[in-house]
């Protein structure tokens, strides 16, 4: 059953001073979103995604409104390797001396396509930026985040990555690993260390991953990336020690 925040959450303006949050998928859509929200409430947010123009943007507004000095790191998660996380991971190791989350946001939509004419290349490619690269990456900044009192990861899922929907293909199949993956390393972390990982499945949001899913749709009928956002931040932030090993639902 999906998990929500307290009813009325409202997050204090300074919940996340003094946390490093990374965000992947920062320059557009849920992810951009979330980094402006995480700086505006005190964090030094680590911006990672793949156009740097956008980063630059993200990082321009934060800056104009004198939150805390953020990070870019460009990479293209289709592209990762173990030592492209070394360089991350030693990279934040030298400017923070602990990192109080993730937040894994960035993802492909991939083909709408039965799973019978699925191409081979585009469903690894979906693998590789939804799955894969979350998996790089949290294993090599484990170090960092149980450096940090109380840490947290978040995972992004989606409704079809927990009740399976033809035509979602690799996508629904990525997200149902999320959640598997969410679901064991909570497991393993939950006794022998205070990092707690949960997974967040956003709803449909007007984003142009939304857009491109469903094409017919008006746009404006869904909520926008910025009113999901106490649950970004419940999540992030100390108001949400102890749980850990939740599927949460922000609407
Ligand atoms: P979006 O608007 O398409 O934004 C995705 C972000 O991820 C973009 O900043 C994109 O960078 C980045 N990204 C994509 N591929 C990347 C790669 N290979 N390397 C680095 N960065 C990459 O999507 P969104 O709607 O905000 O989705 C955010 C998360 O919510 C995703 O995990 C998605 O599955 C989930 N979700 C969304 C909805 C919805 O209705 N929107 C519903 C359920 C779940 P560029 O801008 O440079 O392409």
């Amino acid at each position: 059953m999906a998990a929500y925040i307290p009813d009325n959450y409202q997050p204090t303006s300074n919940l996340l001073k003094g946390k490093s949050i990374l965000v992947t998928g920062a320059g557009d859509g849920i992810g951009r979103s979330a980094a402006l929200s995480y700086a505006s409430h005190g964090a030094t947010v680590i911006l990672l995604g793949r156009t740097l123009a956008k980063l630059e943007t993200v990082y321009d507004e934060i800056e104009a409104a004198r939150h805390p000095q953020p990070a870019i790191f460009e990479s293209n998660l289709a592209d990762l390797t173990p030592s492209q996380c070394t360089d991350l991971a030693g990279a934040l190791a030298t400017e923070f001396i602990q990192l109080d989350g993730v937040l894994h946001n960035a993802s492909i939509l991939g083909e709408r396509q039965y799973i019978a004419d699925a191409g081979y290349w585009q469903w690894m490619e979906v693998m590789q930026v939804n799955v894969n690269a979350q998996f790089l990456l949290t294993q090599h900044l484990l170090p960092l985040l149980q450096a940090a009192p109380s840490a947290s990861i978040i995972l992004t899922s989606s409704g079809v990555g927990r009740t399976g929907k033809a035509r979602w293909g690799a996508y629904a199949v990525s997200k149902f690993a999320t959640e598997g993956f969410m679901q064991v390393l909570a497991s393993e972390l939950r006794e022998r260390s205070a990092i707690r990982v949960n997974s967040l499945n956003p709803g449909a949001t007007n984003t142009a991953m939304r857009r491109a899913a469903y094409p017919d749709e008006k746009a404006t009928d869904n909520p926008s990336p910025h009113s999901l956002m106490p649950t970004y931040l419940y999540l992030m932030g100390d108001d949400s020690l102890g749980v850990t090993g939740q599927a949460f639902d922000a609407q």
